[in-house]
């Protein structure tokens, strides 16, 4: 049972060799007798989020416990139930939830598992487009942006797993929505694959500021924060009177020692700017509705989506450091093995 461990804890930008696979003795093909209700799951797909990042370092302060150094990864995944003694879940069910980055993972805790009905819609999908991510862009825009049909919506890491679902979201709601991303592979999808207003290549702008001028002339009612630090500080100085700013993430800042100022935050107060951090397990009270709502604009063709599959566990690591470097086109997972 291969599984990737952290070797210790970082203060720094993940790299690959952080991360070590190792053997971890046989597969297991039952539940332990004599344990607690447990499930033994063969994991599909693994999920890369950046939030994992901030499990890799030795701090207790956070929403979510650290990491183990030497112990396995953890992480969303979707798994098909090989063996069970909980009565919720049977052999063969297809599951998702928190498992480990290794073959077989046992869950101890298979209350937080969901079962996920098999469709045509495909299985890895239920970690971005059906997932965490994708419930972060409804969550976020719907309750934290409070949009109105019209608005001038921004999204930066606009193409990611988060970013291409708020920016659809946006315009199915009626708004003019411009996206900004890393590379202009990223930026042709969101203006022809995502169908985005406008976007652009930051890393090609010497101005931010000047850029986002550009192409928000009267300024930006909504801004879905992925990135933090010099895209915040410009887009402060071109927000409107009332906007909104969804602080998501700040992508860019993870793992700074020195993390970059935001000069511009005094734009706050004259511009009456509402800015708002949220964490999507707040609103799991809105995730039924937004299963439904999702899976139905996919189906009828309203909402695409694009995700970055690796294919191995031992790639799982290239595959997570890679998401803050900007590698990953789209929603980037991991494919353990197909079924
Ligand atoms: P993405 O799929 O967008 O992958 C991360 C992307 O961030 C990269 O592809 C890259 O895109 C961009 N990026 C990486 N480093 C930098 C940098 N230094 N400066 C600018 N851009 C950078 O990830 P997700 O969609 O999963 O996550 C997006 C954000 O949402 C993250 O900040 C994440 O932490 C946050 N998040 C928050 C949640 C919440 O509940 N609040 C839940 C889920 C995610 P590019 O090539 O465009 O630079």
């Amino acid at each position: 049972n291969r599984k990737v461990v952290l070797r210790e804890y970082i203060n720094w930008a993940p790299r690959e060799d952080d991360m070590v696979l190792v053997d971890g003795g046989e597969v297991p093909l039952r539940v332990p007798e004599g344990s607690p209700p447990a499930v033994l799951v063969k994991n599909l797909y693994l999920s890369c989020d950046p939030y994992m990042r901030g499990r890799m370092r030795d701090f207790q302060g956070s929403y979510i416990p650290p990491f183990k150094p030497g112990s396995v990864i953890e992480g969303l995944g979707v798994g098909k139930v090989v063996d069970s003694t909980h009565p919720g879940f049977s052999t063969g069910d297809i599951v998702s939830g928190m498992t480990g980055w290794e073959e077989y993972s046992l869950i101890d805790r298979p209350e937080q598992l969901n079962k996920i009905q098999q469709s045509d819609i495909p299985l890895s999908y239920h970690l971005g487009l059906l997932g965490m991510p994708g419930f972060t862009a409804y969550a976020g825009f719907y309750e934290i942006c409070s949009p109105k049909k019209g608005e001038l919506v921004f999204v930066s890491a606009a193409s990611g797993a988060v970013g291409q679902i708020v920016g659809q979201l946006a315009k199915l709601h009626g708004c003019y929505v411009v996206g900004s991303a890393g590379t202009n592979q990223k930026v042709e999808l969101l203006k022809n694959k995502f169908g985005f207003d406008a976007a652009f290549n930051y890393k090609e702008e010497p101005d931010l500021t000047a850029a986002l001028k550009r192409y928000f002339p009267e300024g930006i009612d909504i801004y879905f924060e992925n990135v933090g630090g010099q895209m915040l500080d410009a887009v402060l100085l071109n927000m409107r009177t009332h906007g909104r700013i969804a602080v998501c993430g700040m992508v860019s800042q993870h793992g700074l020692t020195d993390p970059v100022g935001v000069h511009n935050i005094y734009c706050l107060v004259p511009k009456r700017i509402r800015m708002q951090g949220f964490i999507q397990s707040d609103h799991l009270h809105m995730f039924p509705q937004f299963l439904s709502d999702m899976a139905k604009h996919y189906r009828d063709g309203k909402i695409v989506y694009v995700e970055d599959m690796s294919i191995g566990l031992e790639n799982a690591p290239a595959a997570f450091v890679g998401l803050f470097s900007g590698k990953n086109v789209g929603k980037q997972v991991v494919c353990v093995s197909h079924e």
